[in-house]
């Protein structure tokens, strides 16, 4: 992974096509590229390669090393023409970018294969050498294809991964307001990935199939969020006071957040939100404390941690008008303590 990660940020890093110049900065992520200061520049750059030929004098020895700079878009052009390509293009095998050029115009024979009209066709779109075009730069690719000077973190993470469709409860999981580690906790609750019993049972594992929480049900994502009595007693009681008819059901009941889109107060979204969160982190927690540690907390336990945890996280939020109630007085209007 390091090494593919290395390799892709290497083909972000791209020279900027002009001449002989040092380029401005070195790629960070490399130490041999700072120790060594390269020179990357088409009058070192091997025309059939795309590859830079670098020497380092030693005490002891002289080291000969490659390094990538794809220079056309085609990759190295001898793998692209073939073994012929020298001949074809009339280009030396060791040539630099430079030599292939004559009077700042590309200088190669005329094409007799389709390989050689596709490298034709490339070139048209490839500004060759020239020196009144000032020092080379290193630029990286952006996120809509163009080149800059910048290196964005967001940029690369997005070039790296593979993007999957936005569900539909993402705005339920990740808001304004959340916290991170209930967040995290519903997060992997609505993707079916806490090792919950019935997991943990068809992984192999010898462990009761029974609801830890109610000692009645099969203990599945569906079971703890929340058709478990337990549980539904301590989700339903915050969010039946939020908005009517609250799902007993985890994905059931993020689609009911999502859709109530224009609440009667601004304050409403954030705080179902939180609700359903923090009632999914709390009866995890309980169902671990239960099992790992033998405690036992009753729903009324569980009610009144829930109370105090909206309590201090509302209150951070002051009001952005004053004469609108803030996101912790809403909270009082709606809902008694338990
Ligand atoms: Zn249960």
């Amino acid at each position: 992974m390091e090494k593919l990660v290395f390799n892709i940020l290497n083909r972000m890093y791209c020279l900027l096509t002009n001449f002989r110049q040092k380029p401005l900065t070195n790629p960070p992520w490399n130490s041999r590229h700072r120790r060594r200061n390269l020179l990357h520049d088409f009058e070192k750059s091997i025309f059939l390669h795309c590859l830079d030929q670098i020497s380092e004098r030693s005490q002891e020895r002289e080291e000969e090393e490659e390094d990538e700079d794809l220079w056309s878009c085609l990759g190295p052009l001898e793998a692209f023409l073939g073994a012929g390509a020298s001949r074809q293009l009339r280009v030396n095998k060791q040539a630099a970018v430079v030599a292939a050029t004559r009077n700042g115009s590309w200088n190669l024979p005329a094409a007799r294969s389709h390989s050689v009209e596709t490298l034709h066709i490339t070139l048209t779109s490839i500004s060759p050498p020239q020196s009144e075009l000032g020092p080379d730069r290193h630029l990286w690719i952006q996120g809509n294809g163009d080149f800059g000077d910048t290196f964005s973190s967001k940029v690369t993470w997005e070039l790296l991964r593979n993007p999957a469709p936005i569900v539909p409860w993402s705005p339920v999981v990740w808001f304004k307001e959340h916290v991170p580690r209930n967040s995290f906790i519903a997060w992997l609750a609505l993707l079916r990935r806490l090792p919950t019993r019935d997991r943990l049972r068809r992984w192999g594992m010898s462990v009761p199939e029974t609801c830890v929480l109610c000692s009645s049900g099969i203990e599945t994502h569906h079971h703890l969020f929340f058709e478990c009595a337990f549980s539904s007693s301590i989700w339903s009681f915050f969010a039946s006071r939020v908005f009517p008819s609250p799902p007993a059901d985890l994905h059931s009941a993020a689609s009911w957040i999502a859709l109530h889109r224009a609440p009667s107060s601004p304050s409403a979204n954030p705080l179902i939100k939180l609700i359903f969160q923090a009632s999914i982190y709390l009866i995890w927690k309980e169902q671990n404390q239960r099992i790992f540690k033998a405690e036992f907390a009753s729903g009324g336990t569980i009610r009144r941690s829930l109370d105090r945890f909206l309590r201090d996280r509302l209150l951070s939020f002051p009001t952005r008008n004053p004469l609108d109630p803030s996101m912790l007085e809403f909270y009082f209007t709606c809902i008694r303590p338990p």
